[in-house]
């Protein structure tokens, strides 16, 4: 059947996402875009959103209640899940720590965002990447180790940096606070991973996008929301039943 035909009604996406919403807009928005560029006309993408208030993830994270974190997760895939959703997307690369609990508790495909990233760096043909996003995804193998069994190299900033980097995202990116001083922040440790060798930066988490661009970094940045959100766009045109990357 021609692309106009199938339209996006072919596949229905489920979304995880509210952490934070500021970058779940942006998800909604580029997915839609993507159908949009693809198919023309008025389609728009088939979705179903479950949004989830980010203050008692954030507290549950800190604490380090994974477990916890897991069911409620989990317990979101499967209300997508009942809603009709053919795949699921988890719209925070942090969250990712229990996609393996979503992907068990629903059986739907999963759309990881650290395979799809992977996947858009060696079609640029790099090789040594630096990952900027919150502690647990710069510092844990849930997310790091993934990239680097895709076999890339992976550097991240120092113990400083690293904090800072985090805070500002919890502190001001997922709340809709955009600071020069911290885009600033941003483009300084960018500069000190390129000279580490750096040969492109991963926006790992959903919200850097909003305060960093392509302008801010001498090397290819690679946008994780941006990536997930063509994958998503990927999968719903797509004729498979198997998994999307
Ligand atoms: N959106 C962020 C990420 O991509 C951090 C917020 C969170 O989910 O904890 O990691």
């Amino acid at each position: 059947m021609p692309a106009q035909q199938r339209a996006s009604a072919n596949k229905t996406l489920g979304i995880i996402g509210g952490m934070s919403w500021e970058s779940t807009q942006s998800y909604y928005r580029l997915i839609n875009q993507g159908i949009k560029e693809r198919l023309g006309g008025l389609h728009s993408a088939d979705i179903l959103l479950h949004s989830i208030d980010l203050a008692p993830i954030a507290t549950l994270q800190a604490q380090g209640e994974w477990e916890e974190l897991g069911d409620i997760m989990a317990s979101s895939g499967k209300r997508l899940q009942a809603g009709g959703a053919d795949a699921v997307l988890i719209a925070t690369n942090t969250m990712h720590k229990v996609a393996e609990q979503v992907q068990a508790a629903t059986n739907l495909p999963l759309i990881h965002i650290a395979d799809v990233t992977a996947d858009a760096i060696k079609q640029q043909g790099l090789t040594k990447v630096a990952l900027l996003g919150t502690q647990f995804t710069m510092t844990e193998d849930f997310y790091k180790q993934r990239l680097i069994d895709a076999g890339l190299q992976v550097l991240i900033p120092d113990t400083d940096a690293r904090a800072e980097v985090h805070r500002i995202i919890y502190e001001e990116l997922c709340r809709g606070q955009l600071l020069d001083s911290s885009r600033q922040y941003y483009r300084q440790a960018i500069q000190d991973l390129v000279e580490q060798g750096a040969e492109g930066v991963i926006l790992g988490c959903t919200e850097i996008g909003l305060l960093i661009s392509q302008n801010d970094s001498p090397v290819p940045v690679f946008d994780t929301t941006a990536i997930h959100a063509a994958a998503a766009v990927d999968f719903l045109l797509s004729d498979a039943t198997s998994s999307p990357r």
